[in-house]
């Protein structure tokens, strides 16, 4: 559905960014090449985004004066990361446009609102149960089995907010070790691989998605996406199909990720969603070196009211894999070596767990 009052922005426009991490200072990067300007929001003075833009704002998400001045200096306004406050949103999009529209940010910011959306979509998902004490737990574990595993409702990424249950694991000591907040058990899928959407919508409704992703994690951090995805063409098909119904449900502008089990099922297999993150994803930074467009251009195009790409790959094959922790210390290695490219974020220390930088690979 096209919509006739969208605002169609002109090269020299500002793109208003909130949160300014990795992914933050990709999107203005790529807004850049495209003669756009940024401007981002963000409490926090070490952001990696405020290195390669134009205009910054350290303030919190609740400082209503400094999200008005940041308002009145942008012409739309996008975010990087799934938990900016309702609040936040609310007040900004009184005042210009924010896309994706904040009620994406409603029914991603919460596990259990996120899966029964997606269920009412005709679309599979990990068994799952609502958990808001120890009861609820041992109840939910004995129907979903063990293991399983147990997430917070709210503010989880990278695995934090979350904890395996396994056959002798006490109900009420699991719920203490993810803060006793509201909270789901899933049942564990048995998946053989796991691969990801990056999709993107258009103003006009048009759907375009990057070749899917195959993704490997350790320890709840992903380390490494490859592309193409060993998965038959009728798993691709149902991939896509996927991330484009719940695009459109979501009424959705900008680049969306859709993460994805493959289980196998008797000759054939079966495909349920992980999670949606409403935004630029890690999974599809190989879409940086590895196709004519990457995602980050495609989000910018999207919120710009721009026409979308039509992405062709670099290569028959692409690799992107995290620099993290201590691994950044090892980046010089990849400099040299034929079809890798190296993206660093300019982060000031390396703690365990925080992503760094990556690499892409481009095969021939
Ligand atoms: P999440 O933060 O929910 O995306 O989970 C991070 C990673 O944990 C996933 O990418 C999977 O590798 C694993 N995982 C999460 N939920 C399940 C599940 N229900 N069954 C099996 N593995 C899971």
């Amino acid at each position: 559905m096209a919509e006739p009052n969208f605002p169609v922005l002109k090269p020299g426009a500002t793109i208003g960014i909130l949160g300014g991490g990795q992914l933050g200072r990709m999107l203005a990067l790529a807004a850049a090449r495209l003669g756009l300007h940024s401007h981002v929001y963000c409490p926090d003075a070490e952001s990696p985004a405020f290195d390669v833009v134009r205009r910054i704002t350290q303030a919190d998400y609740g400082d209503k004066a400094a999200l008005e001045k940041f308002a009145a200096s942008v012409d739309v306004i996008t975010y990087e990361f799934e938990n900016v406050p309702a609040d936040t949103a609310a007040f900004l999009s009184a005042r210009k446009p924010v896309l994706p529209n904040p009620k994406v940010l409603a029914t991603t910011q919460d596990r259990l609102v996120e899966k029964q959306f997606i269920n009412a979509l005709g679309i599979a998902t990990a068994p799952f149960a609502e958990v808001n004490t120890a009861d609820d737990l041992a109840k939910a574990a004995e129907k979903l089995g063990r293991p399983s595993i147990l997430k917070t409702r709210r503010f989880g990424y990278d695995g934090k907010g979350q904890t395996k249950i396994s056959a002798d694991t006490d109900p009420a000591a699991a719920l203490r070790e993810v803060g006793g907040e509201p909270s789901i058990l899933e049942g564990f899928v048995p998946f053989e691989r796991e691969i990801s959407v990056i999709a993107a919508r258009g103003h006009d409704g048009r759907i375009v998605c990057f070749d899917v992703t195959e993704n490997e994690h350790g320890d709840h951090i992903l380390r490494v996406s490859k592309v193409p995805a060993a998965v038959t063409l009728q798993v691709t098909a149902e991939a896509i199909r996927i991330a484009g119904k719940i695009a459109t449900a979501l009424d959705y502008v900008g680049v969306l990720a859709v993460e994805l089990f493959v289980v196998r099922d008797g000759a054939g297999h079966r495909v349920l969603v992980n999670e949606i993150a409403p935004r630029v994803h890690n999974s599809g930074h190989w879409t940086l070196d590895g196709a004519t467009v990457s995602q980050f251009e495609q989000h910018i195009r999207a919120i710009a009211g721009w026409a979308l790409a039509e992405p062709v790959r670099h290569g028959s094959r692409i690799e992107m894999f995290n620099l993290i922790g201590a691994e950044i210390e090892d980046f010089a290695r990849w400099l040299t070596v034929p079809g890798a490219t190296v993206h660093l974020y300019g982060k000031a220390g390396w703690r365990h767990g925080r992503k760094m930088g990556h690499v892409t690979r481009v095969f021939d």
